[in-house]
């Protein structure tokens, strides 16, 4: 199957009459199979709305999506989802919360050991798989949930700002594991970041979008070679042409929320 999404005239808007929120307008896009693709914005620009739709959690008011020219209509096995809290079973071990998925999928017992091995290995789990999560820091956390969704290889993964809450280090070094594992597999990601360095750090393309409703006001390629300095030039250079886009959202956003009716 090919891992290419086709996003056509994407619209959603949640409520109806007065209530009604348009969060997403007319977005249109395809990502190719194996694309590094970020959504960037500011909060409140649709970006979760339309990863939640990819991901088929989410129904479209109107448009269309595609994943290998099958129309999304519900969440599937071809798409991995990861989310900023970790999603992971407290009563689980570490070794556990990875197999759960292949469990799930009936796949034979020394099977799956021979993948969680692996996935425990790749993501530098392996003297924490007895663990459970309360144990781990946040980092080793979000690792459990990114070694949960590789357990099930899944041609597509969906992340929505996964990083988000951990500390720069740790940060740093999940988004150079992820930039690894993604080489390696070959997979489709759309990540969503309202991190305008943490975009240029991972994509082949990013997709800056507007405050509501979300559009997309600009398809940037970032054609920096890897690992990327973020103290070059280049890299400044794509950083400047993005802050300038990100702020005038932000300001529609800021205005919005200042204008907007108190809520108790
Ligand atoms: P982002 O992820 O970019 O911060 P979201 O996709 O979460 O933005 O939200 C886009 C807009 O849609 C926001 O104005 C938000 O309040 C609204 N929205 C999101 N989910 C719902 C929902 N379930 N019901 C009503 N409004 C929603
Ligand atoms: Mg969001």
């Amino acid at each position: 199957m090919s891992a290419e999404i086709v996003v056509s005239g994407a619209v959603k808007v949640f409520g109806t009459g007065a209530a009604a929120v348009a969060a997403l307008q007319d977005i249109t896009a395809t990502v190719p199979e194996g694309q590094f693709l970020c959504l960037l914005g500011p909060s409140g620009c649709g970006k979760s709305t339309l990863l939640n739709a990819i991901a088929g959690f989410t129904p479209l008011t109107d448009g269309r999506i595609t994943l290998g020219g099958r129309t999304v209509a519900a969440p599937g096995p071809d798409r991995g989802m990861v989310f900023q809290e970790y999603a992971l079973f407290p009563w689980m071990s570490v070794e556990d919360n990875v197999r759960f998925g292949l469990d799930i999928k009936n796949v034979p017992r020394a099977e799956a050991t021979v993948t969680v091995d692996r996935i425990v290995a790749t993501l530098g789990l392996t003297d924490f798989r007895k663990r459970y999560p309360k144990d781990l820091s946040g980092g080793m956390r979000q690792r459990v949930a990114i070694a949960r969704i590789l357990a099930l290889d899944p041609p597509v993964m969906l992340m929505d700002e996964p990083f988000g809450a951990l500390d720069a280090l740790t940060r740093r070094t999940l988004q150079d594991e992820l930039l690894r594992i993604w080489a390696e597999l070959g997979k489709t990601i759309v990540f969503v970041t309202h991190s305008i360095e943490e975009a240029i750090y991972l994509a082949d393309r990013i997709l800056v979008m507007t405050y509501r409703p979300g559009r997309i006001k600009r398809d940037v390629r970032v054609e920096i070679p890897r690992p990327r300095d973020t103290a070059s030039s280049d890299f400044n250079t794509i950083k400047r042409e993005l802050a300038a886009l990100v702020m005038e959202e932000q300001q529609r956003f800021t205005n919005a929320e200042l204008h907007a009716p108190a809520v108790d």
